[in-house]
């Protein structure tokens, strides 16, 4: 397993032993338990094919038609849940003209409390894929249950995997089996590291279409109902060549921060900003009360573009 022969450094303290080899067939934890060997340093990442190493250019992610990355900016936007046709057109329209590229709504709603809206399963993928139709856009859904990837992935153009499911293996690998672009959402508690790892699963089962999306971790300001990380966009962008988008409205909660956030967001090099859009939010079934207004995601849309414009990007 070794390609070329060790190589010793004796006039350092500790000794130190340059080994090129193959990562998968040398276990880093099995040299690290032979006595006298104080640590193990990888020179190249676990996450092999996600790395900036493996791909030095910025890859781009085609949603059927709309690319996010190298320049590309997805504009994502939508209610949380999807509700009712006529509600879901309206909120369609509205974003549409305001530039949104890619429409959302969660059929199948990974909710804290057993007792909360859980989503319109199947009924809601049909609502969401017809009004994207309708109004010309790819549209995203969430997928929280392995088994139904496969209805999903027939009635949507891309997959997200939602915070709470980042590190549920099981659905990554089935997801991984797709060819499928993946809205891979970064856990509350998880890691840049933990995020790239996760994009390597999918990777790793032949699915090389992922867009990573920077969501808030836990934080103990309860002013905010996340904290918004907006370092990590930069941070992955040098560590790893998959895009990578902001979502200011579970980052922090509260319609009056999404739009600073949004920018920041774009100004550190994100590839897409992910806003929850609702026409009436006292009435929606989920996220309401962080939801912009169609009038408030026209204006931050605009500010979107101008401050891409300024950094040579487009949207879409
Ligand atoms: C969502 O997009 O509605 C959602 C549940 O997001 P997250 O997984 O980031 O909480
Ligand atoms: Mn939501």
């Amino acid at each position: 397993a070794l390609l070329t022969q060790p190589h010793l450094c004796t006039t350092t303290f500790p000794t130190i032993i340059g080994l090129i080899c193959d990562q998968d067939k040398v276990r880093g934890e099995a040299i690290t338990a032979i006595p006298g060997v104080a640590e193990v340093v990888p020179i190249m990442p676990a996450y092999k094919l996600a790395s900036r190493e493996a791909h030095p250019q910025d890859s781009i992610i085609d949603v059927s038609g709309v690319k996010i990355g190298g320049g590309h900016l997805a504009m994502i936007a939508g209610p949380c849940a999807v509700e009712n046709q006529e509600r879901m057109e309206e909120i369609a329209k509205s974003v549409r003209a305001s530039g949104a590229n890619i429409f959302r709504g969660g059929a199948y709603k990974p909710r804290t409390s057993p007792y909360s809206y859980q989503g319109m399963g199947a009924d809601g993928l049909k609502v969401l894929r017809e009004v994207g139709d309708k109004f010309g856009m790819p549209v995203v859904t969430e997928v929280t249950d392995p088994r139904n990837v496969e209805i999903c992935a027939e009635y949507a153009d891309m997959l997200q995997i939602g915070a709470r499911n980042m590190q549920n293996f099981v659905l990554l690998t089935e997801i991984g089996k797709t060819t499928k672009p993946v809205l891979m959402k970064r856990g509350m508690a998880a890691t840049v590291t933990d995020l790239l790892m996760s994009a390597e699963y999918i990777l790793s089962q032949g699915n090389p279409n992922v867009v990573l999306c920077e969501r808030g971790v836990k934080g103990f300001d309860t002013s905010t109902r996340n904290c918004f990380d907006v370092a990590a966009v930069p941070n992955v962008k040098g560590l790893s060549h998959l895009p990578i988008i902001v979502d200011p409205s579970h980052a922090t909660g509260r319609p009056d921060l999404i739009p600073p956030c949004a920018l920041a967001g774009v100004a550190a090099g994100a590839d897409g900003v992910h806003i929850e859009v609702h026409n009436c939010p006292e009435e929606a079934k989920s996220d309401g009360p962080q939801a912009l207004l169609p009038d408030q995601y026209a204006e931050i849309a605009e500010q979107i573009r101008k401050l891409a414009e300024l950094f040579g990007r487009t949207i879409g």
